[in-house]
């Protein structure tokens, strides 16, 4: 199989997000663990690199929450039976980040999440490297740094859905299609952006990618 080579943020089509993928991160917020894969989708917009220069975000809408995720990219089209180690060729990690206090109030009035997860850069990337299939995935933690500081520590062993799931509720649903990415939900540990502050994510120990945070 040959790889998508394309590895422009522009290349990308559909931002597929799962939500509460992580028991404990779920149990953080007070929700209930999911019996089948909770999707929702960002606009192509909320990209940004992390490319260890500043992200502009709403400082003035209450709290910004990071969201660290394993991002998986389709590589080729999904159909009934194809394995995920097929149809994902490559993988990052990704901050799905969450206007909190907007998404309460969405919550409660039983509203769409857009306000809330698909504002203008609300899902930094890091820069795309092969997919290790989930033998590969689950060989590694994944981390992320607010300065020196630990905030997340994840491993995907952790996710209720694996990639398999996923490829096979999303694709029969709503289609995936090469180019189309997939934010694999987030493990526990989520919380406030602080203005000014430098995220790093890891991969296996590896620093891979930075990102400074600039509320306006
Ligand atoms: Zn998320």
């Amino acid at each position: 199989m040959s790889a998508y080579e394309d590895y422009s943020l522009e290349s990308v089509r559909n931002i597929y997000c799962i939500g509460r993928n992580y028991r404990l991160h779920a149990l953080e917020l007070g929700n209930e663990v999911p019996k089948s894969p909770m999707v929702f989708t960002k606009p192509t917009h909320s990209l940004i690199p992390m490319d260890g220069s500043a992200v502009e975000l709403p400082g003035g809408e209450g709290e910004v929450h990071f969201e660290l995720e394993i991002v998986l990219r389709a590589g080729r089209g999904w159909e009934p039976g194809i394995e995920a180690d097929e149809l994902f060729d490559a993988m990052t990690l990704g901050l799905d980040l969450t206007l909190r206090d907007v998404q309460s109030r969405l919550k409660e009035k039983g509203h769409p999440w857009l306000a809330a997860k698909g504002f203008r850069n609300s899902a930094p990337i890091g820069p795309w490297r092969p997919y290790p299939g989930l033998a590969g995935l689950e060989a590694a933690d994944f981390a992320l740094l607010r300065g020196s500081e630990v905030a997340q520590l994840g491993n995907a062993r952790d996710m209720i859905f694996k990639p398999d799931v996923l490829a096979e509720h999303i694709g029969r649903r709503y289609g995936l299609g090469r180019g189309d990415i997939v934010f694999t939900g987030t493990p526990a540990g989520v919380a406030a952006l602080r203005d000014g502050e430098e995220l790093s994510v890891l991969w296996n120990g590896e620093k891979i990618a930075s990102s400074l945070v600039s509320l306006v």
